[in-house]
């Protein structure tokens, strides 16, 4: 079925959601339980602010409990609204059951510019925000587990995590009570920059299977790709950083709020990030060329192009004029569905939303775990690994004192040998290996089925079936 006006984002999902569906079978009605969202609650709450009472609404919507604790971001944005909250409640349902994480699907939003208010304000509110939530047991380590999205971020989960506490002052396992908290307050090492190494993971992944980058009209490396990315916060920063620093792309573009900036060389990502910190935006920055009109540089020509800021950044008003033969939606809901429908005829390669970005729920599984064991990964079998390990140098290097041998062991291996894996590499390790592994389930669908030319739905295919199997499960 073809789009033509521009559906609600809800509405985009479920589109998306449909289309894999009509090519299942899946038993009467399943479709219809699984897609439609389980409840959606809004919660209007007041805070004395500079002399007056001022209200706030917020949502926490749960779209699916087939398995629980229910996982999903808060937002503050002044665009929240029901229909987002709902759509990316959906969305977390499909990431969780695709990547293998044993949660629901769930998102929060507040309907706030976090930027209109100072620290104290901010904390007053999103106490109370938590307060609201944790009375109905919608932050709840084994019921409802939120995690920072846009506009939030470590600070704000610490606040909701001491919030929680409070009110639950004999909960042996209150920190699990949300994730992406500072590593001081129960949080883990890697879960800031998670999303945007998942992002990093995926492109390699992807880069890995000749037959895929042949699809995008790709060949060889992410060496010397060139990358546009939107939104310089924490998904579309860490990823652009750790693509230009390790993996050797050139960021070509990157796209703020009030502009663009265009440097056919490369950006110095780091740069551009402290500029932005600094000046509130890329307007002025030296070494580049500056848009106005930022969107303008999505239709860029490029390798990649990786929106990491918004949902409907590339609508049907300018996907038949984006050049990347290869996009991957690090945000959520980046590509509307009229959009996908022009991209896919197009032959545009999409590494859709629900995968690539699942770094971030991925980490924070790894973190939840953490706070439920009360002990950080690595702490038991750090220096047990390292002795081992020793062990076996010490004979190689007996071995090779012998005069009749005529090999030594280079000072870089024997280093990097001996050093034991600390929590961040455990982190990552996972990480790389959901990624992996979750790419390599959706290609195995995308290229066994005729009738299925495209990764999204490859990926709907994969997590409704894991969601099917979980309610036949449970009898339904
Ligand atoms: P963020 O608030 O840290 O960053 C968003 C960035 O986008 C900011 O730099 C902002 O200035 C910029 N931006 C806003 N509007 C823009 C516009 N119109 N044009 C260009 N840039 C604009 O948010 P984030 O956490 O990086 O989230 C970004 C996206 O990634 C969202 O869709 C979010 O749902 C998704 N996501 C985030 C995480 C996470 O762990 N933070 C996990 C999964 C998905």
């Amino acid at each position: 079925m073809t789009v033509t006006n521009e559906p609600s984002f809800r509405k985009s999902v479920d589109l998306m959601f449909n289309r894999a569906v009509a090519l299942m079978d899946l038993p009467p009605g399943l479709d219809e339980k699984i897609r439609v969202c389980n409840a959606t609650y809004t919660v209007r709450f007041g805070v004395r602010l500079r002399g007056q009472i001022q209200t706030f609404v917020g949502y926490r919507s749960v779209h699916s409990e087939h398995m629980e604790p229910v996982k999903g971001g808060i937002r503050y944005a002044t665009n929240v609204r029901q229909d987002e909250v709902e759509a990316l409640a959906a969305l977390m349902t499909y990431k969780c059951a695709l990547v293998e994480v044993p949660f629901g699907g769930s998102k929060g939003g507040l309907c706030i510019d976090p930027r209109a208010y100072d620290d104290h304000e901010l904390e007053l509110i999103t106490r109370r925000f938590a307060y609201e939530l944790a009375k109905r047991d919608l932050i709840n380590p084994s019921q409802n587990v939120p995690a920072p999205d846009m506009g939030t971020g470590e600070r704000e989960m610490a606040w909701i995590a001491d919030q929680y506490a409070r009110m639950n002052t004999t909960d042996i396992n209150a920190r699990a009570c949300v994730t992406g908290k500072p590593l001081n307050a129960g949080g883990i090492a890697g879960r800031v920059e998670a999303t945007g190494r998942g992002v990093q993971c995926a492109l390699q992944e992807f880069f890995r299977h000749p037959r895929d980058l042949a699809a995008a009209n790709l060949s060889g490396t992410l060496d010397g790709k060139r990358v546009i990315v939107q939104g310089l916060g924490n998904v579309g920063y860490h990823a652009a950083r750790f693509l230009s620093n390790e993996d050797g792309c050139l960021i070509t573009g990157i796209i703020e709020r009030d502009g663009a900036l265009f440097n056919a060389d490369g950006l110095d990502v780091d740069a551009v990030r402290s500029w932005l910190f600094q000046h509130g935006g890329v307007r002025g920055y030296p070494d580049a060329r500056h848009v106005a009109e930022g969107a303008k540089v999505l239709e860029q020509e490029c390798d990649i192009l990786v929106p990491a800021a918004l949902e409907g950044a590339i609508k049907l008003s300018n996907a038949d004029r984006i050049q990347a033969p290869l996009i991957i939606e690090a945000a959520n809901g980046p590509v509307t569905a009229g959009a996908d429908d022009i991209l896919r005829a197009k032959g545009t390669v999409i590494i859709p939303d629900m995968y690539a970005n699942a770094g971030g729920v991925t980490v924070s599984y790894f973190e939840w775990v953490k706070n439920l064991s009360h002990i950080r990964f690595g702490r038991m079998q750090r220096r047990q690994e390292e002795s081992r390990h020793k062990l076996l140098i010490d004979e190689l290097e007996r071995l090779s004192a012998d005069p009749g041998v005529n090999w030594n062991l280079s000072l870089n291996f024997k280093e990097q040998y001996l050093r034991g894996a600390g929590e961040l590499e455990i982190v990552n390790s996972g990480l790389d290996d959901t990624m992996r592994v979750a790419y390599q389930s959706m290609r195995e669908v995308w290229h066994a089925r005729d009738d299925i030319n495209d990764l999204r739905t490859a990926a709907y295919l994969v997590a409704i079936n894991k969601v099917a199997a979980s309610y036949r499960a449970k009898g339904l």
